[in-house]
């Protein structure tokens, strides 16, 4: 497995500027931010996707992304939160260590809405698409 950024973040080899830390996640701010306080929050035990991780890791990831969310909130004051994942490439995935973004948001921040990411509405109708899960 390759090493990434993010091992090298956790390990202590290369800064980051830490947002929120306990045993189980690690919270820092993104070098190329989006918007003030841009932060990603990276699960200790090493996963490429969601896909990969135990149920426990999921769930302590989240409770972390909370935690740091409540102090960026604290710290920052902003009005609203995106939260984030790229999951793949093709999604705009970078760097193959599961992240959350957490993206502080104000109003008339130029930003859009998780509607914003993709158009790429279905030909198929909706039944017909719900009938594959069944
Ligand atoms: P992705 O595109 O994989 O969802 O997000 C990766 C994020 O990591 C990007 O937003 C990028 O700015 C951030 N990033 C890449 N390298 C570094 C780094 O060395 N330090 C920090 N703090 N963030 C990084």
């Amino acid at each position: 497995m390759e090493e990434t950024i993010f091992h090298k973040i956790l390990a202590g080899e290369i800064p980051a500027h830490k947002v929120y830390e306990d045993e189980h996640v690690l919270a820092f701010l993104d070098i190329f931010p989006l918007a003030k306080g841009h932060t990603l929050v990276v699960p200790k035990v090493f996963g490429e996707t969601l896909l990969d991780l135990s149920a426990e890791t999921i769930s302590s990831l989240w409770q972390g992304v909370q935690h740091a969310t409540k102090k960026i909130k604290e710290v920052l004051s902003p009005e609203g939160f995106t939260f984030g994942v790229n999951h793949g490439e093709v999604a705009g995935q970078s760097v193959p260590y599961v992240h959350v973004h957490i993206i502080p948001r104000w109003a008339d921040d130029n930003g859009g809405s998780m509607h914003s990411i993709v158009k790429n509405p279905p030909s198929e109708s909706i039944e017909e698409i719900a009938a594959l899960f069944t």
